[in-house]
């Protein structure tokens, strides 16, 4: 079954850990309509822009295939609103400005991506609806602690090497944030970082 011209459920549902597991991994009608939109708002768009596959590493996780790899039932993964891909050849702070700047979203993850290696990490994007779309941009990095940290992101602060002024400016979104508390993934907030 499609959810969309280039999208397939069967890709949107893949899960190794599920299949080895035999968990089923099968959404329910909402959470199908969800990924429809995903795929329709989101990785059709990246899609047909970049006119390359999209390799989508993990989309819907049912409730049992969550508790088996440890994430969270809250994430945006567990209602079919989120996946996590990434494109062969094209860097992911570039995959994340181009979504950033022309498609709607609720929130993107820059996850585990290292500057200095352009095809470290993947894209987590969701989708829930243009009314409440938050378009937060975060990434994600393990601290020192082994811990893993969200911060409000902006894809050029990976590009350019941040002068006073733009270091500043970064400062200060990242304050507005943290007062407003940051979304994590899963689904809770923290207000420090
Ligand atoms: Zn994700």
């Amino acid at each position: 079954m499609q959810l969309s011209k280039n999208f397939s459920l069967k890709e949107l549902t893949a899960s190794q850990t599920a299949d080895r597991h035999g968990i089923s991994n099968n959404p329910s009608e909402d959470h199908m309509d969800n990924l429809k939109k995903l795929c329709d708002n989101v990785l059709q768009k990246v899609r047909e822009h970049y006119g390359k596959v999209v390799s989508v590493s993990s989309g819907y996780r049912s409730p049992e295939l969550c508790v088996k790899i440890g994430s969270s039932m809250r994430s945006q993964h567990a209602k079919g609103q989120a996946a996590d891909f990434e494109i062969f050849g094209i860097a992911n702070a570039d995959l994340a400005k181009y979504i950033i700047d022309n498609l709607d979203f609720d929130q993107l993850i820059l996850e585990f991506h290292k500057p200095e290696e352009p095809n470290s990490g993947w894209i987590h994007c969701s989708y829930k609806n243009k009314e409440e779309n938050r378009k937060q941009v975060l990434r994600a990095y393990r601290n020192d602690d082994g811990k893993t940290v969200y911060e409000p992101y902006d894809p050029s602060w990976a590009v350019e090497r941040l002068n006073d002024e733009k270091k500043l400016e970064q400062d200060k979104i990242i304050d507005q944030y943290m007062q407003k508390g940051i979304w994590r993934e899963d689904g809770y907030i923290i207000n420090r970082f």
